[in-house]
């Protein structure tokens, strides 16, 4: 379907009430709007930014159970998370495929206490498990993880447990939710803030929205209205308590997550590393990702919540050590090719609304306000599905919608969904389009790739059925190249925005992304 800007703002000018108004277009908002829309709800939704912008492009990219959760004891969490996990690689094998991970063992302990772990959460994925967990001797390590350290951290290398989960493109899985929704009949608009609610009677009907690009503003009426906005929730659970008279606490903790990326050849093979205990008692992952190694992640508390966070020079500082301490050939500043940080929306326990619903299940809170606003965050890429479920059950529970079966999503097969040709460790390319790269073959300039995998034909395709607008949707969402190799996309812009021009006939904020790349290649003093 084609993303024809005027008529999508047209549409959101019409005197619709909607069953269900979304302000957020992260993995949270574009769950909920797929979910709902598949129901048969009808669905607006706006982003101010582009989809994905958030911390949901900003992912360590795992499809994961939670390992962690299950060291904590929290058996239901992990179960749910494993049952999304095989039900995402099924919906959308192209953008989300298992993934090998070998943890090096250098105490004797190490292989067999983490082994035993690893050997529950196997049991417990049941038939969801993607392959058996695995104990490595010295030299079937080495041959999986050539470039791990033969003499490490606390001695020899001792051996080490290989086990499964999943990797994935998170921006482009969520414009795959977002253009999948559109096909049940959502309206989603990026570059549309949403500006104010609209209270009736003590009762949130709806939202203030303006268009980013005109200024334009519109009011949107909605019986339920979803606060899905991720590290910003607070912003609107504050207004709203203003507009009804409640005195609102902020619920939201924010927490910086750093990944620095490097090539490929740091990490040798199709094998993720994962060091489960970092010298200051954290988890490091190696991942291989679209032809390059992502190093990360780091856990750093921050009290301002900015679009583009800036990494700390400490952070940078703890991957390459860490790294280091566990590679042959170890990356330094000068091997790094773009630097990102994504914001984790941590819920601060023991807040409230008032009397109302207040649902805290998984990792995730959904909260309904006094004057049924809905508000969800927290969780996990990994558990979106599940998380937009339990929206829409709070919304029943709330009254604010007539109840309507759920599971609807369990085998919906996303936009391009097909059997996977190539890794999501591959470099990029084609196959990332699945179903549709044939229809992305068919535009001009197939053959005239720009660089990094991308060609004329893919800028073309982002502009007339992706939703891009500007050069950094190209760069940095459509292709990772912002986040794989921040000079290559740097060298790549101009002759992106000229295309971009040519398609959308907007101004595709050329400056504005160069900036970025010297930001995401930038090291902090
Ligand atoms: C460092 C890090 C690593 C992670 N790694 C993993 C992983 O490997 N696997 C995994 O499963 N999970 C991972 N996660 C968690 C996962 O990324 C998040 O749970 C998920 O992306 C949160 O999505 P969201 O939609 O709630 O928030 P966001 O993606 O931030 O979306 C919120 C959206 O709301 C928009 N918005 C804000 N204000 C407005 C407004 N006024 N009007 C309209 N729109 C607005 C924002 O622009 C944004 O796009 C990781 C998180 C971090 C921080």
């Amino acid at each position: 379907m084609q993303t024809n800007r005027s008529s999508l703002t047209k549409r959101l000018a019409e005197h619709t009430v909607y069953d269900i108004a979304v302000i957020g277009g992260g993995a949270t908002g574009l769950g909920v709007a797929l979910d709902a829309a598949a129901r048969g709800f009808s669905v607006v939704l706006v982003e101010s930014h582009d989809f994905a912008k958030g911390t949901s492009s900003r992912a360590t990219k795992l499809v994961h159970g939670g390992v962690r959760y299950l060291a904590q004891g929290n058996i239901s969490l992990v179960r749910e998370a494993l049952h999304e996990r095989t039900t995402l690689l099924a919906n959308a094998p192209h953008l989300a495929q298992p993934l090998a991970f070998v943890m090096p063992s250098y105490k004797f302990w190490e292989a067999p206490f983490y082994g035993v772990g690893l050997k529950m959460y196997d049991a417990l994925a049941g038939k969801a498990g993607l392959g058996a967990t695995e104990f490595l001797n010295r030299d079937e390590t080495l041959a999986l993880l050539p470039n791990s350290k033969k003499d490490g951290p606390g001695g020899q290398l001792k051996g080490g447990v290989k086990y499964w989960d999943g990797q994935f493109d998170d921006a482009r899985l969520a414009l795959a939710l977002a253009r999948t929704a559109v096909t049940k009949g959502a309206l989603l608009v990026n570059y549309c803030a949403a500006t104010g609610l609209i209270h009736e009677g003590g009762k949130v009907t709806g939202l203030h929205v303006k268009d980013v690009e005109t200024g334009k503003a519109y009011d949107i009426k909605a019986k339920s209205v979803i606060n899905a906005t991720g590290v910003w929730v607070d912003q609107f659970r504050m207004e709203d308590g203003r507009a009804i008279g409640r005195d609102v606490k902020a619920m939201v903790a924010p927490s910086q997550g750093v990944h620095i990326v490097v090539d490929r050849s740091f990490l040798p093979g199709n094998h993720a590393m994962l060091i489960p205990k970092t010298a200051d008692g954290r988890v490091l992952f190696a991942v291989p990702w679209l032809g390059k190694t992502i190093l990360g992640t780091t856990d750093t508390p921050r009290d301002n919540v900015v679009r583009e966070p800036l990494a700390f020079k400490q952070e940078v500082d703890f991957i390459l050590t860490e790294s280091a301490r566990y590679l042959t050939k170890a990356p330094t500043t000068a091997d790094i090719k773009s630097i990102w940080v994504g914001l984790r929306p941590l819920v601060k326990p023991a807040d409230d609304d008032g009397d109302n619903t207040k649902g805290l299940s998984r990792e995730h809170t959904i909260l309904v306000s006094k004057s049924g606003l809905v508000t969800v965050t927290g969780g996990k890429w990994t558990t979106y599905r599940a998380m937009a479920e339990d929206v829409m059950d709070k919304c029943f529970a709330a009254d604010l919608l007539p109840a309507k079966p759920g599971g609807v999503t369990t085998d919906l097969k996303l936009i391009g969904a097909q059997a996977a040709t190539h890794g999501i460790s591959d470099a990029p390319g084609i196959h990332l389009y699945g179903s549709e790269a044939a229809a992305v073959l068919a535009l001009p300039g197939a053959q005239n790739e720009l660089g990094g995998g991308l060609t004329e034909a893919m800028v073309r395709f982002a502009a007339r059925f992706e939703y891009a607008r500007r050069v950094e949707d190209v760069l940095a969402r459509r292709s990772r190249l912002l986040f794989l190799d921040a000079g290559l996309a740097k060298s790549l812009a101009a002759p992106v925005a000229v295309l971009l021009q040519q398609e959308t006939a907007v101004d595709p904020a050329l400056g504005a992304f160069l900036q970025l790349c010297d930001q995401y290649l930038h090291l902090p003093d």
